[in-house]
């Protein structure tokens, strides 16, 4: 299955993408993660990133794009997988659409994480992460860059939406409560079956 998740920084997609991806039996693909590890790694493709990462911008599409093709062209992702964090632009979704069609490929379905922007603030600055064993915030996840961030997602971004919809790929998943509760929305959408959760009818 070849799945996109969409959502606003904050939504649980790494989260969301890791347990999906798991039950899904495919990759889960983040783009954020790549960029960071290619950051402390200071690879090249990490010193081009840094910056616009720390500002809390894209990254542009040239650099995103071929990082991802790249990754996708790995033996894992070739019969599936759960991209988190990519498309995030109109030009990257054509491409990957573009890129897919090459091989005679289509996503199978798009979800987008929705959550109401209060809550959004209020998780991504409670925030942290474990690195070397200690739990600290990430850079971008400072109040100024998460406003900045969130403006970014609505200008860039969120028109994705739009563009999934009317292609009849999108399905959107009320992405507050529990992390499980989230997972079994995300299963349905996706028509699959979900042996992690109880049959609720
Ligand atoms: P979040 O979803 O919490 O905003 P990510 O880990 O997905 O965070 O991304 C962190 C940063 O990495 C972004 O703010 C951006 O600078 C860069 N990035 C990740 N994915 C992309 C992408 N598809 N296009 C451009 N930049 C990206």
């Amino acid at each position: 299955m070849r799945v996109v998740l969409l959502g606003p920084p904050g939504a649980g997609k790494g989260t969301q993408a890791q347990v999906i991806a798991q039950r899904l039996g495919v990759p889960a693909i983040s783009t954020g993660d790549i960029f960071r590890a290619n950051v402390s790694g200071q690879t090249e493709l990490g010193e081009k990133a840094k910056a616009y990462m720390d500002a809390g911008d894209l990254v542009p599409d040239e650099i995103t794009v071929a990082m991802v093709k790249d990754r996708l062209a790995e033996p894992d992702a070739k019969s599936g997988f759960l991209l988190d964090g990519f498309p995030r632009t109109i030009a990257q979704a054509e491409q990957l659409r573009e890129s897919l069609g090459e091989l005679g490929h289509s996503l199978d379905r798009v979800l987008e994480l929705v959550v109401d922007e209060e809550e959004l603030v209020r998780r991504l600055s409670g925030r942290r992460m474990l690195v070397d064993g200690e739990m600290i915030q990430r850079d971008d996840d400072k109040p100024e860059t998460v406003r900045h961030r969130l403006q970014v997602y609505r200008e860039q971004t969120e028109p994705l939406s739009g563009f999934y919809e009317s292609a009849g790929q999108l399905s959107r998943i009320d992405a507050i409560g529990e992390v499980e509760e989230v997972t079994a929305r995300a299963m349905t959408a996706l028509g699959a079956d979900d042996p992690g959760q109880p049959s609720t009818d």
